[in-house]
Formats: C-alpha cells, sequence, structure tokens
C-alpha cells in the first residue's frame, strides 16, 4: 500500500510493549492502527504514536487493526504540550473529530483543516479565535454550516439583532423567532461570518472581542454537540472550567 499522511488522534497502551492508536490520515479517513512492539526502546517508531504527531505511515491491513510497516515522523507538535490552553484546544478538537467521523470514510478537507489547525495551534497565542474559526468550520465541512445570512423562516436580512436557533441552524429574525434565548446583533452575525470566511491563518487579525468569542464558542460548541448527538466531551468540560 502507498504511504498516507496521518495524524494520532488517540492512543491507549497494549499489551507490554505495544498501543493501540486512532489515526486520521488523508487517504483513508479514520482508521484503527495496533502498533506493535512500539514502546520497546529500539523500536524507533514511538515519537510517531505520540496524540497530535503527524507522520507519513505505510500500513498493512489486517482483520480489525492496520499495522505498520512502516513510518517518518513529520512533526510531533511538541509545543502543543508545553502550554495547557493549547493543549487543551488540541485535544478538543481531536476528540471533535474522533466523536464525528466514522471509520474509514476519506475526507481530505477535514483532514487539512486538522492538520492546518495543528500547524497554527503550535506556536498561536490568539488561541480562542482559532478554536472558534475551527469550530464553524468543522461544522461547514461536516454538512452542518450555519445559516448566518437571512432568516430561516422569512428570508428577511435586515434587522439590528438576531437570534440564533442551534436546533434549527442559523438565525431567526425578532418577528419569527420565538424564545430570544440566544441574542446576537447584526455586528456579532457579521464577525461569524468573517470566522468562517476568513483563512484559518488570518483569523486572529479579526477584531472581535475576547468576551465575544467566548459566547461564540459557547454557542458554537453546544451547537455541534446537538447536531452530532453527543453528550459531553471531556475536552470540553475542562476548558469551560480551566479558562472561563
Ligand atoms: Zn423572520
Amino acid at each position: 500500500m502507498s504511504g498516507t499522511n496521518g495524524i494520532v488522534i488517540s492512543g491507549m497502551k497494549y499489551k507490554e510493549s505495544s498501543k493501540i492508536l486512532t489515526v486520521y490520515t488523508e487517504d483513508l479517513g479514520k482508521i484503527r492502527v495496533l502498533a506493535q512492539g512500539v514502546l520497546k526502546p529500539k523500536s524507533g517508531a514511538m515519537a510517531s504514536t505520540e496524540v497530535f504527531a503527524l507522520s507519513s505511515w505505510n500500513f498493512k491491513r489486517g482483520k480489525s487493526f492496520y499495522y505498520i510497516e512502516s513510518v517518518d515522523l513529520i512533526d510531533s507538535f511538541y509545543t502543543i504540550r508545553n502550554s495547557m490552553e493549547r493543549m487543551l484546544f488540541g485535544f478538543y478538537a481531536l476528540e471533535l473529530l474522533d466523536k464525528s467521523t466514522p471509520d474509514e470514510e476519506e475526507n481530505l478537507v477535514l483532514f487539512s483543516l486538522l492538520e492546518k489547525f495543528m500547524t497554527i495551534l503550535k506556536n498561536e497565542d490568539n488561541l480562542l479565535a482559532l478554536i472558534v474559526a475551527y469550530e464553524i468550520k468543522f461544522a461547514s465541512f461536516i454538512g452542518y454550516r450555519p445559516h448566518l445570512d437571512s432568516c430561516l423562516t422569512c428570508g428577511n436580512k435586515n434587522s439590528d439583532i438576531w437570534e440564533f436557533d442551534g436546533t434549527k441552524g442559523g438565525i431567526l429574525c425578532p418577528t419569527c423567532s420565538g424564545s430570544g434565548r440566544d441574542r446576537i446583533s447584526q455586528l456579532e452575525k457579521d464577525q461569524m461570518i468573517s470566522l468562517l470566511m476568513s483563512k484559518l491563518e488570518d483569523v486572529r487579525k479579526l477584531d472581535i472581542s475576547e468576551s465575544t468569542l467566548w459566547r461564540f464558542h459557547k454557542r458554537l460548541s453546544e451547537y455541534l454537540l446537538y447536531n452530532l448527538d453527543i453528550r459531553e466531551l471531556k475536552s470540553l468540560s475542562m476548558i469551560g472550567q480551566g479558562l472561563l
């Protein structure tokens, strides 16, 4: 089989010296890998089996698992581990991907988004804008792009204030909104569109306040969990406790 790039999104020790990994790959989508003997000192592949690591892999397909024929580390993204905030946001992105994608379904756009996210995360200080942009792009790439151009019900495009309704998947004008629970201004609606449309490496330049970004993060994470039918993400609860 020809090589494919892949990022380790989770891993656990198996028996004495092996690991079972979940790897998100460019060509095969999400796969389960039995990394035999990888914890032996002489194996030389250990760094490639750490969570976050990006490598070029050659796999052999088995019955229940893929097996490693050869692997070359591209980037361990070790600086992500140097900061608790970066690590938590990184884990959150990986957990979200793991919980929402089926095994062995190739998705080049999702792989590229993840690879780019990690590359920026390893040096980025404006983490909040990065994670919110990741959330809204991720939602869009898996088929849940929020409708932000006009009122979902009547198509009205002009209003100073809107309501975001995550269960309906977009915004409602005051005439059509029911609860008015999650209100957003015209400016905030436009900022959400900017986060969606800007390149991931450019979102740090957007002029959006920290408190607004936290509100977007809360809104989008709830939106994702609702649509993906996920009850809880461990990393997400930790982000809420540690940084808010
Ligand atoms: Zn309306």
